[in-house]
C-alpha cells in the first residue's frame, strides 16, 4: 500500500497556497510556512487565465472565483496608443470556453487560504535553514522553529531563500522597465466598461486596463522605460503626475483613468533565466522561486497553479520512499513548458512596447497573437501528470 509523503511549503504566496490546496485535494498531508506575520497582498490586480481556473475549479473553488472575480468577454482589445482598435484579445481556451477573470490580489489569496483545514498554515515562519538526508528533509525557521518532511517545497519567491540549496545563486535580469500600477474604485469611473481586458500598445510603453472585485474596481498599469533599476519591491510609492505625464497625448479614455489616480506604485520589471533544473532530492521549487518571469502574458501565478497541480498529481501516485524520482518526474514535466512561457513573455513585452517601430507588422503580430494565447489556455497539466 502506498505511503502518503508529508509535504511542508514554504512560502504562503499565490503558487504556496495553490499547492497546498491541491495537495489536500489529493489527500496529501501539507503545513504552508509563511514568514509574514499573517497573511496578505498588496493592492492590485491578478489576470487569472482558463489554464489555472480549470484547476481552481477542479479543487472546488470555482465558484469562490467566479464570486470575487470579475470575468473579461469577448469585447476585449488591442488599441493603437491613440485609440484605434487593433484586434480583439484571446479570452477562450480552443473549445471556446471562457475563463478569463480579474482578480484582486488580496481577495484571491484570502480565497485560497480559506478552503484550507485550519492548522494548515504557519505564518511568521521565515526559513532560513535547509538540510536533507536518504529519509527525510528540514527546514529550520529564523524563530527558531524546524520542520521536517519527506518534501520540501520552495515557494518563497523570486528571492528564494532556498533555491541556492537546488542551483547556485544568480541574479536576476532586469529588462529596463519599470510600471506604475493601482487600483480605482468604479464609483470614479462609472461609465467604464467591467466586461473587458484593454491594452493600448505605444511607442515604447503600454498601458494595460482590466476590472477586478465583481467589476466594483478598476485595475490599471503603466508600462515605460527607465534607465533606474530599483530592487523588485512591488510596493514602492509612485507619483501620479509623473504617470500622467508619461501617457500624455495617447488615448482620452487612458487620461479618464489616470485622472482618478491619486496614490500608485512602482514596481521595476525582472525575471531570471530559465533554470536548467528545479529539484535537489527531497527539495523542488515551484512558482516564483523557479520561474520569475516577466509579466506581459499574466501568467506568473497561472503558471505556479500548474506547478501545484502537477505537483500534487505526481506525489498522489508516488510512494513516500520514491519521492526524489518523483521531483524529477514534476520538474522535466514542468520545466519546459513554463521555459516557453518565461521567452514568450519577453517577446511579448518588446512588441506591445513596439520594439520593432514597425506599427503595421505589429498590428498584425497583435491579431496573429491570439493563436498563441488559445494554445496556452488549452494546456490541461493534469493528464499528462497522470501520465508521468
Ligand atoms: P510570491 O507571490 O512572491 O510569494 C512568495 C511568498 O513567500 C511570499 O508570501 C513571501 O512572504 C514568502 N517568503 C519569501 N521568503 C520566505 C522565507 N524565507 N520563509 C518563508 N516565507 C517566505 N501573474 C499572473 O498570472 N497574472 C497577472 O496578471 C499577474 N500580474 C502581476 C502583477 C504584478 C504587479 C506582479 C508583481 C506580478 C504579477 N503576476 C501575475 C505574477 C504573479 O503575481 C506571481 O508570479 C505569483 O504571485 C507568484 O507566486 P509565488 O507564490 O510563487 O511567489
Amino acid at each position: 500500500m502506498t505511503t502518503r509523503p508529508r509535504v511542508v511549503i514554504v512560502g504562503g504566496g499565490i503558487g504556496g497556497l495553490f499547492a497546498a490546496n491541491a495537495l489536500v485535494a489529493h489527500g496529501i498531508p501539507v503545513a504552508v510556512y509563511e514568514q509574514a506575520a499573517e497573511l496578505g497582498e498588496v493592492g492590485a490586480g491578478v489576470y487569472i487565465t482558463p489554464n489555472a481556473v480549470r484547476h481552481l475549479e477542479r479543487i472546488g473553488l470555482g465558484p469562490a472565483v467566479a464570486k470575487w472575480g470579475a470575468r473579461v468577454g469577448a469585447a476585449s482589445s488591442y488599441f493603437r496608443h491613440d485609440g484605434t482598435r487593433i484586434a480583439p484579445v484571446q479570452v477562450t481556451d480552443a473549445k471556446g470556453w471562457n475563463a478569463c477573470f480579474g482578480m484582486h490580489r488580496a481577495d484571491f489569496v484570502q480565497l485560497l487560504a480559506a478552503k484550507l483545514p485550519a492548522g494548515v498554515v504557519h505564518t511568521g515562519h521565515r526559513a532560513v535553514a535547509f538540510e536533507q538526508d536518504a529519509d527525510r528533509a528540514r527546514v529550520t525557521f529564523a524563530n527558531g522553529a524546524t520542520a521536517e518532511a519527506e518534501v520540501v517545497v520552495a515557494a518563497d519567491g523570486i528571492h528564494s531563500e532556498l533555491r541556492p540549496h537546488v542551483f547556485p545563486p544568480s541574479k536576476p535580469v532586469f529588462h529596463g522597465t519599470i510600471s506604475y500600477r493601482g487600483l480605482i474604485p468604479r464609483e470614479r469611473l462609472p461609465h467604464w466598461p467591467t466586461d473587458r481586458w484593454e491594452m493600448w500598445a505605444g511607442p515604447s510603453k503600454h498601458f494595460l486596463v482590466f476590472p477586478v472585485r465583481h467589476g466594483t474596481m478598476v485595475n490599471y498599469v503603466g508600462f515605460m522605460p527607465t534607465d533606474e533599476e530599483m530592487k523588485e519591491s512591488w510596493s514602492a510609492p509612485g507619483d501620479p503626475e509623473v504617470l500622467r505625464r508619461e501617457f500624455e497625448g495617447w488615448d482620452s479614455r487612458i487620461g479618464e483613468v489616470l485622472a482618478q489616480v491619486d496614490k500608485t506604485f512602482r514596481w521595476a520589471l525582472y525575471d531570471r533565466e530559465p533554470l536548467p533544473g528545479w529539484t535537489r532530492g527531497r527539495l523542488t521549487l515551484l512558482g516564483d522561486a523557479a520561474h520569475p518571469m516577466l509579466p506581459h502574458l499574466g501568467q506568473g501565478a497561472n503558471q505556479s497553479i500548474e506547478d501545484g497541480m502537477a505537483l500534487a498529481t505526481i506525489l498522489s501516485q508516488t510512494d513516500a520512499a520514491a519521492i526524489p524520482a518523483a521531483l524529477l518526474a514534476y520538474e522535466g514535466l514542468r520545466r519546459e513548458r513554463v521555459a516557453q512561457v518565461q521567452l514568450g513573455a519577453r517577446k511579448h513585452g518588446l512588441r506591445v512596447d513596439s520594439a520593432s517601430g514597425d506599427l503595421a507588422t505589429r498590428d498584425a503580430e497583435l491579431a496573429a497573437h491570439a493563436e498563441f494565447r488559445k494554445q496556452l489556455y488549452s494546456y490541461d497539466v493534469v493528464p499528462l501528470a497522470r501520465l508521468t
